[in-house]
C-alpha cells in the first residue's frame, strides 16, 4: 500500500492537526444542520413535524474489507453509503453522518487523506453532512465506525414488521452483483499471490467490479416511491443477501412469502460471471450480500402505481405464516428458503 508515495507518519501531526487535516473541506449542505464540526457537540434541528432516525455501522480491517484490492478512496465512499442505506430502508432521507476512525501506524495522513476524500465524495453526491467523529490509534489496522442521522415524517416511517398477507414483495435494481464483483477480486488477489507478474484481468466487468467497490445507496427509490404515493408495508435494505433479509421481514412481521425465482433481477454481467464460476445466479443473488437495495412489500392495489418503474420489480407476494417462507424454482417447484446470508461470525 502507498509505496512509492509521499508518506508523512500520523505521529507527525498529532491529534489535533491531523483532524483539521482531515476536515477542512468539509462543506454542510442542510440547513437542519445548525453546528458541525469543531465544537463539544454538533447540533441538528429537523422540521417540527419529523422524527429523527439513527444508525451506526462499524468496519473492520480483515473482517469487512481487504485493503489488498480496496482502493481506500473507495473503502471511505462505501463505508458512507452501507450507513445510508440503513435510512433509506426506514423509508427517510439522511441528513448527517458522523465519523470516527481508529488507525495504526501502518497508515500515513496520505493514506487517511484519500479515506476522506471518498468520505466527501459521498456526502457531496448525496447531500449528507459530515458533523463530528473521533479521531484514535489502534494497534492493529484500521476501524471505521460511521453514525448516520435521517429525518421522516413519522407517517412515512416504514418499519420490517407491517408486511401483510396478499402484499406484493418488490425488490429494486439488481442483485447478486455485489457478490460476484467480489469473488472476481479474490480470484485475481489469489493469482496475484502466485504470481505477482500476471496483471489483474477485470476487463469486461466493471460493472459487478463497481456494484462491489462503489455500491449506492438508494435514496432515489426512496424519492421515487414519495412521488408515487406509495408507502411500503415493510422494508429492508439488502445488506446480507436476499434470503435472510426475507427471512428477517416475514419473521418480524409474522408472515410467509413465495418468491418467485424466475422474476428475481440479476444483471447480465453478474449471471454470465456466475456460470463461468460454476456457481448458480440464483443463489449468488439469495445468499450473495452487499447489494445495498431495497427490499419492500405494498398492498396489492398499488401494483398499478408501479408496474412501469424500472427501477423495481415484484418478485413475489406474502402469505400466511403457516406457508413458511418459499422460492418458487423455474421449474414451479416450491422450496423454503433458509439463512445463508453472510453471517459476521462464521
Ligand atoms: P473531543 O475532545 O470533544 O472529543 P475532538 O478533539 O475529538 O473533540 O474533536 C474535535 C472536533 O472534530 C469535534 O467536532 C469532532 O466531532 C470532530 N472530529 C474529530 N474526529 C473527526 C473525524 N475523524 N472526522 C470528522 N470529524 C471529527
Ligand atoms: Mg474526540
Amino acid at each position: 500500500m502507498l509505496e512509492n508515495k509521499e508518506r508523512t507518519e500520523l505521529s507527525s501531526l498529532g491529534e489535533f492537526a491531523l483532524i483539521n487535516h482531515l476536515t477542512e473541506h468539509v462543506e454542510l449542505y442542510n440547513t437542519s444542520t445548525k453546528k458541525g464540526i469543531g465544537d463539544d457537540a454538533a447540533v441538528i434541528k429537523y422540521d417540527n413535524e419529523a422524527h429523527t432516525l439513527v444508525s451506526t455501522d462499524m468496519l473492520i480491517e480483515g473482517i469487512h474489507f481487504d485493503l489488498t484490492y480496496v482502493p481506500l478512496k473507495h473503502l471511505g465512499y462505501k463505508s458512507v453509503i452501507v450507513n445510508l442505506s440503513d435510512i433509506c430502508a426506514m423509508n427517510a432521507k439522511p441528513k448527517q453522518v458522523t465519523v470516527s476512525i481508529a488507525a495504526s501506524s501502518r497508515f500515513s495522513v496520505e493514506a487517511l487523506e484519500e479515506l476522506y476524500a471518498g468520505i466527501l465524495v459521498a456526502c457531496k453526491k448525496y447531500n449528507v453532512d459530515l458533523i463530528g467523529g473521533d479521531t484514535t490509534s489502534s494497534q492493529s489496522g484500521l476501524i471505521i465506525s460511521i453514525t448516520v442521522l435521517g429525518e421522516a415524517l413519522p407517517e412515512q416511517i416504514v418499519y420490517r414488521n407491517g408486511a401483510k398477507e396478499k402484499d406484493l414483495l418488490c425488490v429494486s435494481g439488481d442483485l447478486g452483483a455485489a457478490y460476484m464483483g467480489l469473488q472476481l477480486l479474490e480470484r485475481e488477489k489469489f493469482v496475484f499471490k502466485d504470481n505477482p507478474n500476471i496483471q489483474p484481468d477485470l476487463d469486461g466487468n466493471d460493472y459487478i467490479l463497481e456494484r462491489q467497490l462503489k455500491p449506492e445507496a438508494r435514496v432515489d427509490v426512496v424519492d421515487i416511491l414519495h412521488q408515487l404515493n406509495i408507502t411500503p408495508t415493510s422494508m429492508i435494505d439488502v445488506s446480507d443477501g436476499l434470503a435472510s433479509e426475507l427471512l428477517h421481514l416475514c419473521k418480524q412481521s409474522q408472515v410467509g412469502c413465495e418468491l418467485y425465482e424466475d422474476k428475481i433481477p440479476i444483471d447480465i454481467q453478474a449471471y454470465e460471471l456466475a456460470r463461468e464460476f460454476n456457481l448458480d445466479p440464483t443463489v449468488c443473488a439469495l445468499s450473495g450480500g452487499e447489494d445495498y437495495e431495497l427490499l419492500f412489500t405494498i398492498p396489492m392495489s398499488d401494483y398499478e402505481k408501479i408496474k412501469d418503474t424500472r427501477q423495481v420489480t415484484v418478485i413475489g407476494h406474502i402469505t400466511a405464516k403457516e406457508s413458511g417462507v418459499n422460492l418458487i424454482a423455474k421449474s414451479g417447484t416450491s422450496h423454503p428458503i433458509t439463512a445463508q446470508g453472510w453471517n459476521a461470525f462464521k
